[in-house]
């Protein structure tokens, strides 16, 4: 992607100052990278697509996607943050004029994080709409009861976005029905607990439980009942964000083992030298250029405000795919090294493994790409 040089050249000056180094003693600790976290934030990257009206930068799309793919180039987890740039979206499309004035100015200027995103739960998993945290409503409250699971960065975060069932399931037409959107602002609400998850790499997620959690009426995102449809219209932006992430990953990777390949000396020659050892590099390779292509359409058509379903959808998974290629392909060059800490290959090769599995799992795109894109019959 070429485009947005500008910004891409500032986010890596800022890059350097989160080498390896960094991201392995955060690593090592299971810590939260607050530094480089509030770092972007100072910089103004996580508001890129705030409008200017509410203090953001009001960049498009692919300039957020530059930002995103150039902090994953660097070596950096942009997971510690990435959702605040998507999350953003639900509550510019969806609030209220009062609620974008009380929190995107503040969100903007790095004050607010809005960095939780509360949907799966566990006994629903990818079925969203099965999911059973209720928000019912008292008076000028909400009563909020239930569980999120792997509600990411819940403890580093101010606000969460919840998604919770406000009429019965079975008093709904659809089971798409009846969900709703609240802004939780989590430093005054009681009854809300939250545990870490450890997980494979460092990640900062948690199980979130709700008991008797009281909210103002006034939390509530946009209409009652229609917030399936307002978490949905925010996927496509999700979907382009992450893709372009995991192109960063696959450079990342791809340069990394371009370099080892060069330098290490085997049988008197460096290995890169053999066709067994590049074939794989060049393959991956080959996969991220047209993996970058589809991202580069799926912005291209969401900034033009054309339906990108298919191509956000695809973009996410040929990229994540891209990006585990070369994450291999990186781990079989650098051989024993790449098992080791310091090169910082094992610890990506962790991270980028998510992305076939959050936040969205690959069968999901294809079910929908089989069902929507080609009209196959629905198998769920
Ligand atoms: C580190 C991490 C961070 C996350 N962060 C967040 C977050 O911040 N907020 C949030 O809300 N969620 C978050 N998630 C949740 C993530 O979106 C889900 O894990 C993901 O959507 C899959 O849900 P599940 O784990 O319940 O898997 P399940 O739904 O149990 O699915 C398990 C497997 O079965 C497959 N499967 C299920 N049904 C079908 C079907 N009909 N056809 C074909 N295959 C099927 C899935 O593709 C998957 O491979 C995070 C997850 C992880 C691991």
């Amino acid at each position: 992607m070429g485009a947005h040089d500008e910004i891409r050249a500032e986010v890596r000056k800022l890059c350097l100052n989160f080498p390896g180094a960094y991201w392995r003693e955060l690593d090592r600790n299971a810590a939260y990278p607050q530094a480089f976290v509030k770092a972007l934030g100072e910089g103004g990257w996580l508001a890129a697509l705030i409008p200017e009206e509410y203090g953001g930068s009001g960049l498009p799309l692919s300039a957020a996607a530059a930002i995103l793919e150039e902090v994953q180039r660097a070596g950096c987890n942009g997971a510690a943050c990435h959702a605040q740039m998507y999350i953003m979206g639900t509550l510019l499309r969806h609030g209220t004029e009062a609620q974008k004035q009380m929190y995107l100015p503040h969100i903007a200027s790095g004050a607010l994080r809005l960095q939780a995103f509360g949907v799966t739960e566990p006994s629903s998993g990818t079925d969203t709409t099965a999911l059973k945290t209720t928000a019912v409503r008292d008076g000028d409250e909400y009563v909020v009861n239930g569980q999120k699971i792997w509600t990411s960065r819940a403890e580093h975060s101010d606000l969460m976005l919840l998604l919770a069932r406000t009429t019965p399931r079975e008093q709904t037409a659809r089971k798409t029905e009846g969900l709703s959107v609240f802004l939780v602002d989590m430093r005054k609400v009681k009854g809300l607990t939250i545990r870490p998850i450890r997980t494979m790499m460092n990640h900062a997620t948690t199980e979130v439980f709700f008991a008797d959690m009281r909210i103002p009426a006034s939390a509530l995102v946009g209409e009652e009942g229609k917030g399936f449809r307002y978490i949905l219209s925010g996927m496509n932006a999700e979907r382009i964000l992450i893709a372009a992430e995991c192109i960063g990953d696959a450079k990342w990777f791809t340069e990394k083992s371009v370099g080892y390949a060069k330098e290490r000396m085997v049988f008197g020659r460096p290995i890169g030298q053999n066709q067994g050892v590049q074939f794989p590099i060049a393959k991956a390779y080959a996969r991220l250029r047209a993996a970058e292509l589809m991202v580069v359409q799926a912005a291209a058509l969401y900034e033009n405000g054309e339906d990108c379903g298919a191509e956000a959808n695809m973009a996410k998974m040929l990229a994540a795919e891209a990006s585990w290629e070369a994450a291999e392909a990186c781990v079989q060059t650098h051989g024993g090294f790449g098992f080791a800490e310091e090169y910082d290959v094992e610890r990506k090769f962790r991270e980028t493994r998510l992305y076939q599995v959050a936040p969205i799992s690959t069968n999901m795109i294809l079910s929908y790409l089989a069902e929507h894109v080609l009209g196959l019959p629905r198998s769920y």
